[in-house]
């Protein structure tokens, strides 16, 4: 296995190396990539008897599923808000019920295949930056009826009885929401497609797909396989084997740091074992691992940056910033990831063509919503239902081409501005 520096790959369960493909081959369906969209689909079509490939170009979970926060919680990158003002209520509530299923299934899979080493843990804390008392309780009372949501509103001593951070105002708290290992979740969810007689294939970047009479040739440098239904599943690293699907999306990287050991300083900063995010933009998202070493992730930006010392350097900024007692802690790992962002926020889940599927763009909210939504694409391949439509809505929208980058990068610029001004009316 061959993946980048992170806490996540330092702590994988052992897997074996997938043979490259390099032999031509015949399935009802091909998978492209093997993130937790890929991993996810190929399951549900096993279950419904399915021939399935799974090619991935690097190895299993490489992309943002290997190296994530880790934060499986309901709700899609789009706010629940926006998505009504959209698509009206009912859809919106519709959208709303499907990411908890993807949250639910997240969890009943660890449970039924009992995969190991995922170290779940539950409760969620969104910890804001500024006090807004007022918000919270509508957005508690929001999400309560009309989505049956339930969060606690937690006010500013039991945040910072949580998190001990002077930057930290009223919360919303939820003892449904867990975060975990999202490595060994994929790695666990591979052997399990495996036992099931799904085929996986690592190192073999698929370099384009053509539909050849009734069949589509999905083609990598040594073979090509024959299929029905292709699904692209490539998130924020598919290149130009997809043009549609890669004109459609801006890759965003975000970051994340492991630091040493803290000994008694983690437990006196962060008091329990919840996932803590705050409520900027971009927000910081960390807990802690192995009990007393922080994991925290920041930032978004569409200039990856990937030297680990920098990452290291910017990261740490943010992380003194709310907890300066942290100042000379030394960060053990540094990387980043690229999540695909469409323009509407939401995830681009159609048949393209007659058996070309694309089942990707979950943004910063994949982990539920990549589960839901590869699923919902087998379940459609398989004529067993057509809930994937409910993603009609949010099509192949052009990324802006050069432009595209330039605003998202001056966008998230004005919207940090904006979080600096609300959070320096705030008191110390
Ligand atoms: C640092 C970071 C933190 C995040 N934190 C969270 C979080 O806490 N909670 C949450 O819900 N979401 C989080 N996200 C977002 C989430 O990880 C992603 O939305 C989700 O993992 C995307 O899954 P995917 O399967 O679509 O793509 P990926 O996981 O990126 O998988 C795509 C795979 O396709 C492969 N591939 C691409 N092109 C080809 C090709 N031509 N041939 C073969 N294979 C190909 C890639 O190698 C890759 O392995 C985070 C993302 C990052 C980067």
């Amino acid at each position: 296995m061959k993946y980048p520096n992170t806490y996540y790959a330092s702590t994988a369960i052992e897997a074996p190396s997938r043979p490259v493909l390099d032999q031509d081959l015949s399935v009802d369906v091909c998978i492209v990539g093997a993130g937790i969209a890929g991993l996810s689909c190929a399951l549900e079509l096993l279950k419904q008897g399915k021939k399935v490939a799974i090619i991935e170009k690097e190895s299993i979970a490489w992309g943002a599923s290997g190296r994530n926060g880790g934060l499986v919680s309901p709700g899609w990158a789009q706010g629940a808000d926006a998505l009504e003002a959209k698509l009206g209520l009912k859809k919106a509530q519709h959208l709303y019920d499907l990411s908890r299923q993807g949250v639910e299934m997240v969890k009943s899979n660890i449970e039924q295949y009992d995969l190991k080493n995922c170290d779940v843990k539950f409760g969620g804390l969104q910890a804001g930056r500024y006090p807004q008392r007022e918000q919270l309780v509508a957005k508690q009372r929001t999400m309560s009826e009309k989505y049956g949501y339930h969060l606690d509103l937690l006010e500013v001593e039991q945040v910072r009885e949580v998190c001990r951070s002077k930057r930290y105002f009223e919360g919303l708290f939820s003892s449904e929401d867990f975060h975990f290992h999202p490595l060994n979740y994929c790695l666990g969810l591979a052997a399990q497609i495996e036992k099931l007689g799904g085929l996986i294939f690592e190192n073999s970047a698929v370099l384009n797909a053509q539909k050849d009479a009734d069949k589509h040739r999905v083609e990598t440098a040594q073979a090509t396989v024959s299929c029905e239904h292709v699904v692209f599943c490539g998130g924020g690293y598919t290149g130009s084997e997809m043009p549609q699907l890669k004109r459609s999306f801006l890759p965003i990287a975000t970051y994340m740091v492991l630091t040493e050991p803290l000994g008694d300083l983690a437990s006196q900063l962060i008091t329990k074992e919840y996932s803590i995010k705050d409520d900027r933009r971009a927000a910081d998202y960390y807990r802690l691992v192995e009990g007393d070493r922080l994991l925290w992730g920041s930032r978004i930006t569409t200039d990856n940056q990937t030297n680990e010392q920098r990452l290291a350097e910017i990261l740490r900024e943010d992380l003194v910033s709310v907890y300066p007692e942290l100042g000379a802690v030394k960060i053990d790992k540094s990387w980043s990831g690229l999540m695909a962002y469409s323009g509407h926020k939401m995830p681009i889940v159609q048949e393209q063509s007659k058996g070309q599927w694309i089942c990707a763009s979950f943004g910063g909210h994949g982990l539920n919503t990549g589960t839901i939504c590869g699923t919902l694409v087998a379940q459609g391949i398989c004529g067993v239902s057509d809930e994937y439509q409910a993603f009609a809505p949010f099509g192949c929208d052009w990324n802006g081409g050069v432009f595209g980058p330039i605003v998202a990068n001056l966008t998230y610029k004005y919207l940090r501005m904006r979080d600096q001004q609300q959070e320096a009316k705030a008191p110390l």
